[in-house]
């Protein structure tokens, strides 16, 4: 791979319109060049058939296609999740994945190599921060997804895209933003705004800048805890976004974009799902057109917890639901045998290297 070519995945329609007259070809050229992109994910420039020589000659001089080989590839045993992990042309690896258990096909991508954020329970958290990920490198993900769907025999578009992968892309913005723009152009890949969903461990400059450019994407906030001590125990950052900082920031976000918003609440056996728990979630969220999504937490090797199973994770439903009107939705945990929680594959792969 060449690194001063420009990689056609994190360029905008716009940017390739622009880059392609400067070389003096037709916008007919550009337009049938992004449909190889991102409609029939061709990953070569030799599979570009009807452009013609001189303008293939042109971009495979300066321009590269960022496709991301395939390290490694596991399907769950009920075959609804799929991973993978995605090698960079620097040797790090990230993870990609395809969830069909919906009906609807969602891919969870990585905004980061690693992260900084530290969060205990994490798997890459425990890893450290390596990278940021380019627009390209992200914008490539959904591509191999997609590609991914076509290719098992279904027709079916990828639908939802989540940035619960590796990574905090508050920490990533830039790249982030313009790789949701990229993937929500109606020519292409053509996601609807409202089914890309951001998901961020609270860093409240960052809900503020989306809230203030009214960005379409939805927000995911992970919360965890209702109360700064037991939040800031499993996520160190809380130290930096107090919990009233960071609720200040998702009413400012609500209010000004009057959308909802999701909360993420990993459950963890005893440290975060009493009824009690419950109970502060509510009178957090009171008045705040919210969401909860509940997550029994996957297992990793560097936190000794377990996850809440059964009538405890029901209850905690329960109370939210009965007592303060909050929707919420224990997440399934299909995929925990090909270790699909957050950064769990890169980590067992950097174990086993
Ligand atoms: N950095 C962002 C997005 C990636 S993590 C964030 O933290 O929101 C996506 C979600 O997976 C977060 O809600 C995170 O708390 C959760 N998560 C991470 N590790 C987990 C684990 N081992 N078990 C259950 N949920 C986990
Ligand atoms: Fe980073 Fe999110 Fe993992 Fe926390 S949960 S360490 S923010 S990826």
């Amino acid at each position: 791979m060449d690194a001063s070519k420009t990689d056609l995945y994190s360029l905008t329609p716009v940017e390739l319109h622009l880059l392609l007259a400067r070389w003096g070809f037709s916008p007919v050229h550009a337009r049938r060049l992004w449909k190889y992109l991102y409609l029939e994910f061709a990953g070569t420039f030799g599979g570009l058939r009807d452009l013609p020589a001189r303008v293939r000659d042109r971009l495979s001089a300066d321009t590269r296609i960022g496709v991301l080989p395939v390290a490694a590839d596991t399907r769950s045993s009920d075959g609804f999740t799929h991973k993978y992990l995605l090698s960079l042309g620097d040797g790090e690896r990230i993870e990609s994945v395809l969830m069909r258990y919906t009906g609807r096909a969602t891919a969870c991508v990585s905004s980061q190599a690693g992260c900084a954020m530290g969060c205990v329970f994490c798997a890459t958290g425990q890893m450290g921060y390596r990278r940021h990920l380019t627009a390209g490198e992200i914008v490539a993900q959904a591509v191999h997804v997609a590609r991914a769907l076509g290719s098992a025999g279904e027709p079916r578009r990828l639908r939802n895209l989540v940035f619960m992968g590796m990574g905090e892309p508050m920490h990533n913005y830039e790249a982030v933003m313009r790789a949701s723009d990229i993937l929500r152009d109606p020519a292409g890949i053509g996601l609807a705004s409202n089914r890309i969903t951001l998901s961020t461990v609270g860093v409240v400059p960052g809900i503020r800048r989306m809230a203030d450019e009214a960005r379409p994407i939805h927000l995911a906030v992970s919360l965890h805890a209702a109360d700064q001590e037991t939040r800031a125990a499993l996520v160190p950052v809380a130290g930096r976004w107090p919990l009233d900082e960071l609720m200040g920031a998702c009413r400012h976000y609500c209010e000004t974009l009057r959308r909802r918003i999701f909360f993420e609440w990993t459950l963890i056996e005893g440290r975060n799902d009493s009824a009690d728990h419950a109970h502060a979630v509510g009178r957090l969220l009171r008045g705040l057109p919210a969401q909860v999504n509940l997550i029994p937490l996957n297992p990793t090797p560097g936190y000794d917890g377990e996850p809440t199973r059964g009538e405890p994770a029901r209850r905690f439903q329960r109370i939210l639901g009965e007592h303060y009107g909050l929707p919420s939705t224990v997440r399934q945990r299909r995929g925990i045998d090909i270790a699909a929680g957050c950064g769990q594959l890169a980590s067992a792969r950097a174990r086993e290297a």
